[in-house]
């Protein structure tokens, strides 16, 4: 067995309640002034983490999509003049990848505290949007030092979002299966975390209270992060990246809509070995992890189609062509008619097969 791999480095506080260890986190980084992050609709979450600390430096609640580097610009500001010594993002990725925009400028320690399950918080990548286009970008300084994952604060994530981020999840550890730098460990962190969020992801949908239900997925989403952070990605990201951002599509539910397709076409090409594997992690797969996803996505009753999202058949072709038109990794080959074929499929919501 022959394999490279290469650890993140960071400090993981995991469980319910863990927010209550903020404050002797900070203390032990010797740090006294943390600018909060947060988005609009997150604010009373914010101040409830400010209301723990003895201090604060501020509350930053500007956060958007995709990290405009103009409410980078603004925060930065902010944190100058009310000298700042560290970032604590509160939030999802888009609240985190704000909190790693001004970490990469400043040097800033970055304590996250995740509510999504997005990922972004294990990952030494950083997408920033400027006059339109999002550029991404990776380096070891983006990765956060600290990350406080407490299952409390994802309760109030409503059910279909849950759904829909957990899926995004998902997607992380199916691509990590057939990186170009998979390796074993970073397959067995891969597995776990699909199997937690697949058996927990439909009891959120039925009972958003549910705290186990909450606390499994949100260690499924741990471990599907770290994937992230570790290996490269392929089809599926590139194919979420193109279409998210040349056709204004939400994050979490195109990652939802494409994964079973994208899996569909590299299945041709990844050992059956690893398809057994993936499939097993996926209740009702029936040994088609294709199948699984189909089952998985239909039982939380998220929405199938792009053109639900805005997305219209007319686009195809041009989604076609701009995916296709730059090389990346791929277990399989790029296909343009292939590819074509699988986009058309996702914007008309039919059943990837
Ligand atoms: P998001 O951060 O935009 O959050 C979606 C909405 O849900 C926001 O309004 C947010 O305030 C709200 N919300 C979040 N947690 C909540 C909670 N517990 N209760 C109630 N409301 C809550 O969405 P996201 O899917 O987490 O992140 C998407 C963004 O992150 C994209 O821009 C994507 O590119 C980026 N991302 C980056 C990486 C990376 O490695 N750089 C990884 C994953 C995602």
């Amino acid at each position: 067995m022959n394999f490279t791999y290469t650890s993140n480095p960071s400090r993981v506080i995991f469980g319910s309640g863990t927010l209550s260890k903020l404050a002797s986190e900070l203390s032990r980084q010797n740090l006294k002034a943390p600018l909060i992050l947060c988005t609009p609709q997150q604010i009373s979450q914010a101040k409830h983490v400010a209301s723990l600390l003895p201090a604060v430096s501020g509350t930053f609640s500007e956060a958007t999509m995709h990290t405009p580097t103009h409410i980078t610009e603004k925060a930065l500001e902010f944190s100058k003049s009310s000298n700042s010594d560290s970032i604590i993002s509160i939030g999802g990725g888009s609240t985190i990848g704000l909190g790693k925009a001004i970490s990469i400028r400043t040097g800033l320690p970055h304590i996250c505290i995740p509510t999504t399950y997005a990922g972004s918080e294990m990952t030494p990548i950083l997408g920033e949007t400027q006059d339109g286009r999002k550029t991404t970008r990776s380096d070891p300084k983006i990765l956060p030092g600290t990350v406080i994952y407490d299952v409390d604060l994802t309760m109030t994530l409503p059910a279909a979002l849950s759904a829909t981020s957990g899926v995004n999840s998902i997607a992380h550890a199916v691509e990590a299966l057939y990186s170009s730098t998979a390796n074993p460990i970073t397959t067995l962190l891969a597995l776990e975390g699909i199997k937690s969020l697949a058996e927990s992801l439909p009891t959120i949908v039925s009972d958003a209270a549910s705290a186990d239900a909450r606390s499994k997925a949100l260690y499924g989403a741990w471990l599907c992060a770290s994937c992230l952070g570790t290996v490269g990605m392929a089809l599926h990201h590139k194919l979420c990246h193109t279409l998210g951002g040349s056709f204004n599509l939400p994050h979490a539910e195109t990652h939802t809509i494409v994964l079973p397709h994208a899996l569909a076409y590299n299945s041709k090409a990844i050992p059956n070995d690893v398809l057994a594997k993936l499939a097993d992690a996926l209740p009702g797969s029936d040994g088609d992890p294709v199948k699984g996803l189909n089952v998985l996505l239909n039982s939380l009753g998220v929405k199938r189609a792009l053109k639900d999202f805005g997305m219209k058949e007319e686009d195809v072709d041009k989604a076609a062509e701009i995916a296709t038109s730059n090389p990346y990794y791929n277990p399989r080959e790029i296909k343009k008619e292939e590819i074509r074929e699988v986009i058309r499929r996702a914007v008309v919501g039919e059943e990837a097969r």
